[in-house]
């Protein structure tokens, strides 16, 4: 079986977008894809390791009509190559049109599928994300550890106090998480 490290797209690989009301959006061409630093180098960290690298994230940009499916997947074929992912899966629904559906985060649809494809030992596999639903998500799924990517500050402690959802680690970059769970693996 195989281990993986489960990455968030939007804010873990690459910058996310703001409307001009504040609303978080995701690239919807390739022009607008930034790969935030220390991206590379984290993920050759985890392949190093041995870990398949594997990216699940909600597109629901696709389902509100404002990302067009085929640049999504010209978007995720880029970063597939360029970064060496070994596979990404996401959620393109909404509630708002499509209803209820088994994939989108926090359901661990996408990871259970990611299991079936690719052989992953589910327990022994990590979740990094920079949305406290990534890390409901890896909960949901029963990771061995996960990770917020990004600062421990006030207002995200008492998120999480009212949601009831706790990271195990908060670490501001891939690279210092790549770190972690060396340590982690060689205890
Ligand atoms: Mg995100």
């Amino acid at each position: 079986m195989n281990r993986a490290v489960f990455l968030d797209r939007d804010g873990v690989i690459n910058e996310i977008l703001y409307e001009v009301d504040g609303n978080i959006m995701a690239p919807a061409t390739l022009e607008q894809l930034k790969i935030l630093p220390n991206v590379r180098e984290g993920i050759k960290k985890f392949k190093d390791m041995g870990f398949k690298v594997i990216s699940i994230s909600n597109q629901p940009g696709v389902a509100f009509g404002y990302l067009r499916i085929e640049k999504l997947k010209e978007i995720n074929d880029y970063l597939k190559k360029e970064l060496g992912i070994d596979a990404m899966y996401e959620c393109i629904h909404h509630p708002k049109y499509d209803g209820e559906c088994n994939c989108r985060k926090p359901k661990p649809g996408l990871i259970l599928q990611a299991q079936r494809d690719l052989d992953i030992d589910i327990e022994e596999s990590y979740m990094i994300g920079d949305n406290l639903s990534d890390i409901q998500t890896g909960i949901n799924a029963g990771v061995k550890k996960t990770f917020r990517i990004g600062i421990l500050r006030e207002d995200i402690m008492e998120l999480q106090h009212k949601k009831q959802i706790y990271p195990d680690y908060t670490l501001p970059d891939l690279v210092q998480i790549a770190d972690k769970i060396k340590e982690i693996e060689n205890k």
